[in-house]
């Protein structure tokens, strides 16, 4: 808190003290307060400017206030933003056409955020395990991976192992045995008959974008068919162009049974969640046993159109994997001066920061300071993820920061 203590204004002062005061503190936010963005720029109530390396987790992969998605949005937004699924409207069946069409799939099952895109997943696998697999009634086991992060419901944190997230909101849902993750032996050991699916984050985001190791996924596919198991990839943070392919599965080539997708679905305006899998898979399901009042409607099928349209371009995935291969060696340029491992997929890196120089923490409040905002996670580990639009000079920029952020760490100042 202490680095822009000195030359924080009386404005932005205000704002954190009201957010102090009567915002629930479930966060602990850097000292910003920002009033506006632009592509990969956001600038706060003074007019500093800051490049923006979380891009929201992905949700803003598609930059701050894009063109394309703004205009499908202010489109709808005239016509009709709600209706409920109760009635049909024009955008639902393109949407869920266009989505299906782009993952390779032909059913979409929209939601709103990413924790029910899982919700939802969960749901639609044991009703599928009771119905189409024959397990017995209320049996049903996932194998899910340890250290995973699918959101924050009661159930999803049921099955985290992160203390933080878990604890105290007991008691848990049941029916989740979880193995470690890139463990294909242990993976194996832990289905049985009750087992109706496996579901991972093909790559761990907040795990600090922990890759798979090699032929585990495909590994995972052969025991989900082996088995009569479905395969849910978590690619809520992982997809739709953030590693350089549409979906995070394809650099390994497996085809899961079920695709999670949020975040960046969303364009940056709002959220935008989705279920997509075949018509197997939603057999069970029937009108009545699932909804939500907000999914699939109007603007929100309208801005994933937009998503979904700039997608099929290819032009983002390109883009990720470019620049992505600028940002890795840029990073591996500072191995031992105070980082300790690099993992790079696309625009999405997890750095490992040396616990002699600082925390993660100490680190985001440095590149803060030189106009580059970034998140920690589990304590040691820097997690990049920029807008996707993101230009070879700014990707320059923000290691420069963190080579600067470091090199005052490790000079005590
Ligand atoms: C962020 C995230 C979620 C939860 O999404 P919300 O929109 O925050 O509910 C689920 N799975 C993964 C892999 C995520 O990164």
């Amino acid at each position: 808190m202490t680095l822009l203590a000195d030359n924080i204004t009386t404005e932005a002062t205000e704002h954190l003290r009201l957010v102090d005061t009567h915002a629930a503190h479930n966060y602990s936010p850097l000292p910003v307060v920002l009033a506006s963005a632009k592509g990969p720029w956001a600038t706060d109530v003074d007019g500093r400017r800051y490049l923006d390396c979380l891009s929201g987790y992905s949700a803003v992969s598609f930059g701050h206030g894009n063109e394309e998605i703004l205009a499908a949005a202010r489109a709808q937004l005239e016509r009709v933003t709600l209706t409920s699924r109760a009635f049909g409207h024009d955008q639902l069946g393109p949407f869920c056409a266009e989505l299906a069409e782009l993952v390779g799939k032909q059913m979409v099952l929209p939601m709103n955020t990413g924790a029910e895109a899982v919700e939802t997943g969960i749901k639609v696998a044991r009703k599928w395990g009771y119905e189409v697999k024959g397990v017995p009634d209320n049996q049903a086991s996932i194998v899910v991976a340890a250290h995973n992060f699918h959101g924050r419901t009661t159930t999803v944190i049921s099955f985290s192992d992160d203390e933080e997230a878990r604890a105290g909101f007991g008691p848990y849902t049941p029916g989740f045995r979880a193995v470690p993750f890139g463990d294909a032996e242990a993976l194996a050991a832990a289905i049985d008959e009750t087992t109706v699916a496996v579901l991972l984050e093909p790559i761990q985001g907040e795990a600090g974008v922990i890759l798979p190791p090699p032929g585990y996924l495909a590994r995972v596919r052969e025991l989900c068919d082996a088995n009569n198991v479905l395969f849910i990839a978590d690619e809520v943070q992982s997809g739709l162009a953030r590693t350089g392919t549409t979906l995070a599965c394809e650099h390994y080539g497996v085809v899961p049974d079920m695709y999670l997708l949020g975040k960046a679905l969303g364009g940056g305006v709002m959220p935008v969640s989705a279920v997509v899998a075949d018509p197997e898979v939603f057999q069970a399901l029937r009108p009545g046993q699932h909804g939500s009042t907000f999914g699939g409607n109007p603007l929100a099928c309208a801005v994933g159109r937009a998503v979904v349209g700039l997608l099929a371009t290819g032009e983002y995935q390109r883009r990720a994997r470019e620049l992505g291969a600028h940002l890795e060696q840029g990073l591996r340029s500072l191995a031992g001066r105070g980082v300790t491992d690099v993992r790079c997929i696309g625009l999405w890196a997890g750095v490992d920061i040396d616990p002699a120089l600082g925390s993660g923490r100490e680190v985001c409040e440095r590149l803060l300071a030189h106009g580059v905002l970034a998140k920690d996670t589990h304590g040691q580990t820097l997690r990049l993820g920029p807008p996707l639009v993101i230009q070879r000079d700014e990707v320059e920029l923000a290691v420069a920061a963190l080579g600067s952020a470091l090199g005052e760490l490790a000079g005590g100042k």
